[in-house]
């Protein structure tokens, strides 16, 4: 539960959570795209045959440029800019339909589309920023547009008035609600989907991306860092002696040990059953493995209570160090799950890295213990 405020999930967060974000985006654009694009051709068409090749000839350019939009949206990385064009350019054609002289009350409903299209395509403070300008402007051309009817009592201008603003200042209140339970959700989404239920750490595939991520980092800053395996001795023994409640409660006890001990900038994750994985970024070899074993001691030390009585779990660990054990994510784990076994074999509650072939005094002491 913890591992929800660690700042690489809030990466992975925001990284997924645009993704997703982007698709539905993306798709709406491409759609509204290509309903401008088709009516500005029809439109286009008409007015040529209408006699206003001028109007025609800028229609047939802005539907040109649509449907480049629609060829180009779904990989453009200027994603947000083409949006910011479109709507602005869509926002100011509605303003200036309002603003003909012979312009009808009809004009007006686009002005409650603008909030609609904003929020939708730019999300919930962008599409405010947008909207709101726009919407006033319209409000302020509706009133110059009342203004000019002949005939129209004060009272009648208030009414259709307040129509129009209060209609406005609701569709902004619905969308920007809408907008913040829909990012809320997805953002819970998200978090569910990197996070592993039963220790709240990071489950296997945010840990894979954490590391990929990591992998890539060091390769630009060139610093070293550890991938430690990590799997708790006899843990079968657990469950079968106490139940399998008594083993999810473990689980829970040693991941946050394992949370409490590291740096913010390390990493935490249940790889699956009773295996963890670490990592230790910025860390030498020999720090790595100071850390690692302080933390086996740590573990070792620490009693877990289980129906009033104390029990001591002990974890094996394995390292791979980035990059002389290797630079890809492959080859590190592979490295790490050796390193883990041998310690496994050598008797158990131990650290194993590539530096450090001698398995620790406990940890051959522990090792008859079976
Ligand atoms: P070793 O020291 O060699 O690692 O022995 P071990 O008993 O820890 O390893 P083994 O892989 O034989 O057993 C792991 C056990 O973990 C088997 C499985 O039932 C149990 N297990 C896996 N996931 C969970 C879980 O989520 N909760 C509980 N309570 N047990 C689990
Ligand atoms: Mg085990
Ligand atoms: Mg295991």
């Amino acid at each position: 539960m913890h591992m929800l405020n660690h700042p690489d999930l809030g990466k992975a967060m925001t990284l997924s959570r645009s993704g997703l974000r982007d698709n539905h985006r993306r798709s709406l654009a491409r759609f509204l795209l290509w309903v401008t694009g088709l009516a500005l051709m029809v439109f286009a068409t008409l007015q040529l045959f209408n006699g206003y090749p001028w109007v025609s000839a800028v229609e047939f350019v802005f539907g040109g440029l649509a449907f480049v939009g629609v060829a180009r949206i779904n990989h453009t990385p200027h994603f947000e800019r083409w949006v910011y064009g479109y709507l602005f350019t869509l926002f100011s054609f509605f303003i200036v339909i309002m603003l003909l002289p012979d312009a009808s009350m009809a004009a007006f409903v686009w002005v409650l589309m603008m909030p609609v299209l904003a929020y939708l395509l730019l999300g919930r403070r962008e599409g405010m920023m947008l909207s709101v300008p726009f919407m006033i402007l319209g409000c302020v051309v509706y009133v110059v547009f009342l203004s000019g009817i002949e005939g129209l009592s004060s009272a009648e201008f208030v009414i259709d008035f307040l129509n129009m603003v209060l209609c406005s200042s609701l569709m902004q209140v619905f969308m920007y609600m809408y907008e913040a339970r829909r990012e809320e959700a997805e953002q819970r989404l998200i978090e569910v989907a990197q996070t592993d239920a039963l220790t709240g750490l990071a489950n296997r595939g945010s840990f894979q991306s954490t590391l990929t991520r990591t992998i890539a980092e060091s390769e630009r800053s060139n610093t070293a860092f550890a991938l430690v395996m990590m799997d708790i001795d006899h843990f079968k023994a657990i469950n079968d002696t106490h139940g399998h409640e008594a083993g999810d409660y473990v689980l829970q006890e040693i991941g946050q040990c394992l949370q409490e001990r590291l740096r913010t900038t390390d990493f935490v994750g249940r790889l699956g059953g009773e295996e963890f994985g670490l990592i230790l970024r910025d860390a030498q070899p020999e720090a790595a493995y100071e850390l690692i074993e302080e933390l086996r001691q740590r573990i070792a030390a620490r009693k877990v209570r289980l129906g009033g009585a104390d029990i001591a779990v002990t974890a094996s660990f394995g390292l791979a160090q980035w990059p002389e054990d290797g630079r890809q994510a492959n080859t590190l784990f592979s490295v790490a799950d050796q390193h883990l076994y041998r310690g496994k074999r050598a008797g158990r509650n131990q650290v194993t890295s590539s530096f450090n072939t001698q398995p620790t005094q406990e940890g051959a002491a522990a090792g008859g213990e079976g």
